[in-house]
């Protein structure tokens, strides 16, 4: 009879814990995570427009303008873990001075997407490995660029978000300067706030310390339900 209660109480834990996915990477879900914000507040995610003024949000996941040319985000949210959010605040803060702001293309990925990715795709150069799980699924990578304040529009880069050409290296040789100084900006102004580039890709930012967070399988629906 004892037993049988140890077992009773011990199942629904073993079902908030973290789950091992197909690829072998563990994955926390919904339970375990809103779990863990009680006691480690910086693993909450943020909702990143509510939390930054004038922030501009265009989540090409959410869309089909994207390379998959497939809706794969229910949601076009921009969510990142709480440090995460705080340093980009001080981004946005910074480039308001100089006329300028952020626009989010990607923010926090749930796992099932990077493996939705990965087996589209099968490259592990453009698209996360699902073995070792994405840093857009920690909530701590950003894809972005930069925006004229007054207009809104962004500013001319050396490619667009999510090209695969040899130029959308962070340390790509770029031929005209305005693109290029544009380039150098964000690049300038994330590094200072705690941000690495990641080096294919202009456009996209590693937190420092992203290694201490999780692979969430969240849903952004089980997000907006909190
Ligand atoms: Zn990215």
């Amino acid at each position: 009879m004892r037993v049988m209660l140890m077992v009773l109480l011990i199942l629904p834990l073993a079902c908030l814990a973290q789950v091992r996915s197909a690829y072998g990477v563990l994955t926390t879900g919904f339970w375990e995570y809103q779990r863990s914000c009680t006691t480690q507040p910086e693993n909450r995610l943020v909702n990143l427009e509510r939390a930054i003024p004038g922030l501009a949000v265009d989540i090409r996941y959410a869309g089909t303008n994207n390379f998959m040319k497939e809706r794969m985000y229910s949601l076009p949210r921009a969510y990142a873990r709480q440090p995460v959010a705080h340093a980009l605040k001080q981004v946005q803060r910074e480039l308001k001075k100089q006329g300028l702001g952020l626009l989010i293309y990607d923010a926090y990925r749930p796992y099932a997407v990077t493996v939705k990715f990965y087996e589209s795709y099968r490259d592990t150069t453009y698209v996360a490995s699902p073995y070792r799980g994405s840093r857009h699924n920690r909530g701590c990578a950003l894809d972005l660029t930069l925006v004229d304040r007054k207009t809104g529009k962004p500013l001319p880069m050396p490619t667009e978000f999510d090209s695969f050409e040899k130029l959308a290296w962070a340390t790509a040789v770029v031929d005209d300067p305005v693109k290029r100084k544009n380039r150098d900006l964000l690049i300038e102004v994330m590094t200072k706030h705690g941000f690495r580039v990641y080096e294919p890709e202009w456009w996209h930012f590693d937190f420092v310390g992203w290694e201490k967070f999780d692979v969430l399988d969240v849903s952004f629906e089980e997000l907006e339900e909190r």
